[in-house]
């Protein structure tokens, strides 16, 4: 079982005693399948997120943006196109504040505002969660989970940011993404992230993988195969 959280259940509460394991990777199905998945984090973001659009309908590529909740209020219809193109959203938090320095009620705030504002716009509440800078703390995986969604990491990074966000380096590490993986990319430019390397190479990326015979999947498609391995 991928999300091997404890929780304890009682009449009147759910109370959570163990920090949920999330998922990193898409497993022995992602492998059998030759799928992987692509996440976008930090966005939208009105340059890079419709460029990032473009070149994955190209290639008919499916993804999942791990989306900011100020972000998508403030370009709404930016969310609007990622659900049109067939790709998946997921909750970001609304500022990414870093979880440790977050208290339960900012965490809470945080997830429900996010989710709220997805769903206004979408229509559709988020199911997937990521912390910011991947960090696991006890107080927001709760709120996580009491929102029903399940706390998605990655087991490949591009590290397209800082100082190893070069374009050597990009595009080495695209070229090692297998199958099963769950791949840690940016839209969005905070945190001196370099979503302009990144497009450089994503369209070389993308037209290798028929050779490779690998396949992109959106987070909702590879659930709708496998729902019990992602339930929280
Ligand atoms: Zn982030």
């Amino acid at each position: 079982m991928i999300f091997k959280s404890i929780i304890e259940k009682t009449f009147h509460q759910q109370t959570i005693t163990r920090l949920p394991t999330p998922v990193k990777s898409l497993g022995d199905f992602g492998k059998a399948a030759r799928a992987l998945c692509l996440t976008f984090d930090d966005g939208p973001d009105p340059v890079y997120t419709p460029a990032l659009l473009d070149v994955l309908a190209a290639y008919n590529a499916k993804a999942t943006f791990f989306v900011l909740g100020e972000a998508a209020k403030q370009y709404p219809h930016l969310i609007e196109r990622i659900v049109a193109d067939g790709h998946s959203i997921g909750n970001h938090t609304f500022s990414h504040v870093h979880p440790w320095l977050s208290s339960a009620e900012r965490a809470r705030h945080e997830i429900l505002a996010t989710s709220a504002i997805v769903k206004q716009i979408t229509g559709t509440l988020p199911r997937w969660f990521r912390p910011p800078y991947g960090r696991m703390r006890l107080a927001m995986h709760q709120q996580a989970q009491r929102a029903n969604m399940t706390t998605v990491l990655w087991n490949h990074s591009i590290i397209d940011w800082g100082l190893l966000g070069g374009t050597a380096g990009i595009r080495t590490r695209l070229e090692k993404i297998s199958a099963g993986d769950i791949v840690l990319m940016h839209d969005g430019q905070r945190d001196h992230n370099r979503p302009d390397n990144l497009l450089r190479f994503l369209p070389d990326f993308l037209s290798s993988l028929t050779e490779k015979k690998l396949y992109t999947w959106s987070l909702d498609g590879i659930y709708a195969f496998q729902p019990d391995k992602y339930n929280a």
